[in-house]
């Protein structure tokens, strides 16, 4: 397997000897690369036709997270997000998973859930019998909305029925997405299918709309690190190790944690979703009502020391993702970010989305059981605060080292620091 997400010192390029290093490792001609990803990858006239009252086009930093290497493959991962250290954070995690053999993750079929919901159902038993006799007629009528599905190896697969009060039912229509996110797919099939489940139900038809619970399609990812790979300054592989298990415990014994504990999760996960052109808000969605599935909110990814002494993480998501479908057949950075992946289907995707989640985890948790994440996040964060001070070209990087000395990292030192180095220039 080739070694493509192996690059260091690639932070300290500049970003035309980045773009050359990744179209290289990638085989993508540079101009090709270049040209897809220029101005945010969209173009102004194509966004007009993606949402409407368009007045322009909105940019994010569009960055690669390096060494992950997902059951044996080398990937390069494209990252949209505004927040400094994500990328950095997730690319050094990714490192040290590497050193245990990397990420290791499995996904269930592309099943979303479809619901149709039934009011004022006269006889819930009846009703709820009446549909599952009929489940082949429901199944082949849904399929019949769908044929682009069927002709990809998709379709209805079956369908469940779940009493709700005493008069409301719901029925879930199962659809197997394969390689699209499937909303309007399946959205499209409940619609199709919800006048004959009325009749045979002999009752109203309420809502008809997908899940964003999509718990028959998830993906799990298990790492384990050696603790020689987490030993941080100061404190040793051991200690790191006992520090991020403690930290998981903490997450998984309180809801105030785990919010915190999932949205470092979230950080990597919706960056590459984001990316690649993929509903963040409906991965969010489903990832958070996932974590409260017991009736308690917790952590989705979770870390113990296992009986030979590594530390091992686990992770289980609903992931619900495209890799043809909605804005990835007109978002030409979208696109390239696909082809950077180099996935073959959306299963794989969510693969490699997820492991980019625990890699946040665990980046997290190793900075917060031992120096606190303060240090870091604030050293990669003076950069854009030497900006918003009024920085400009070489001045950024000289203005954020000086407030990165001083230990003040807020735009009124970088202020300061611009000013001084104002008076220096007119005193020589
Ligand atoms: P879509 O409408 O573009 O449908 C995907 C199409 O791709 C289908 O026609 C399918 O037949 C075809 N296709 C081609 N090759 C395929 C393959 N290998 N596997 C599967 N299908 C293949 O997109 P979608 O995925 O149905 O819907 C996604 C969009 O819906 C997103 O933009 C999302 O934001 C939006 N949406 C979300 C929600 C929600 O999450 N609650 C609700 C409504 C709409």
């Amino acid at each position: 397997m080739k070694e493509i997400s192996r690059h260091p010192g690639f932070y300290k390029l500049p970003i035309d000897e980045r773009l050359r290093v990744a179209a290289q490792a990638l085989e993508i001609e540079l101009d090709e690369l270049i040209a897809a990803i220029d101005r945010g990858g969209l173009q102004a006239e194509t966004a007009d036709k993606i949402i409407e009252n368009v007045i322009g086009t909105y940019a994010l930093p569009f960055a690669l997270g390096l060494n992950f290497k997902v059951n044996g493959r080398d990937y390069l991962v494209p990252m949209a997000v505004e927040e400094p250290s994500v990328v950095a954070a997730a690319s050094n995690a990714a490192k040290m998973i590497r050193a245990g053999g990397g990420f290791f993750a499995d996904a269930d079929e592309s099943i979303m859930i479809g619901q149709v919901q039934l009011e004022y159902v006269p006889n819930a038993a009846e009703a709820s019998a009446a549909i599952i006799s009929h489940e082949k007629e429901l199944v082949d009528l849904g399929n019949r909305a769908i044929p682009d599905l069927l002709l990809h190896g998709g379709g209805v697969r079956g369908l469940e029925v779940r009493q709700l009060t005493d008069d409301m039912l719901v029925v879930h229509m199962l659809v197997d997405c394969r390689d699209a996110m499937g909303a309007n797919t399946v959205n499209t099939v409940c619609e199709s299918v919800s006048g004959r489940i009325g009749l045979l139900a002999r009752c109203r038809v309420g809502l008809r709309i997908l899940s964003n619970l999509c718990d028959q399609r998830k993906v799990r990812v298990t790492v384990k690190v050696p603790p020689s790979a987490i030993a941080s300054k100061g404190f040793s592989g051991e200690q790191v190790r006992d520090g991020i298990a403690k930290a998981s415990r903490f997450a998984e014994i309180d809801p105030y944690r785990a919010a915190t504990h999932n949205k470092g999760v979230m950080n990597g996960i919706d960056a590459v979703v984001i990316a690649t052109g993929n509903d963040f808000r409906a991965v969010e969605a489903g990832a958070h009502a996932y974590a409260a599935r017991s009736g308690r909110y917790r952590p989705l990814c979770t870390f113990c020391v296992d009986d030979q002494g590594q530390l091992l993480g686990k992770m289980e998501i609903p992931m619900a993702l495209g890799i043809i479908g909605g804005p990835t057949r007109v978002h030409q950075g979208a696109r390239m970010a696909l082809r950077i992946l180099n996935v073959k289907s959306a299963r794989e995707l969510a693969q490699v989305v997820a492991s980019v989640g625990l890699a946040s985890n665990l980046a997290a948790l190793r900075a917060l059981s031992t120096e606190g994440i303060q240090r870091g996040h604030m050293t990669l964060h003076a950069r854009s605060v030497a900006i918003a001070a009024g920085a400009q070209g070489a001045q950024v990087e000289l203005v954020a080292e000086r407030i990165r000395a001083l230990g003040q990292i807020t735009v009124e030192a970088a202020e300061q620091v611009l000013q001084d180095l104002s008076n220096e220039r007119y005193s020589t």
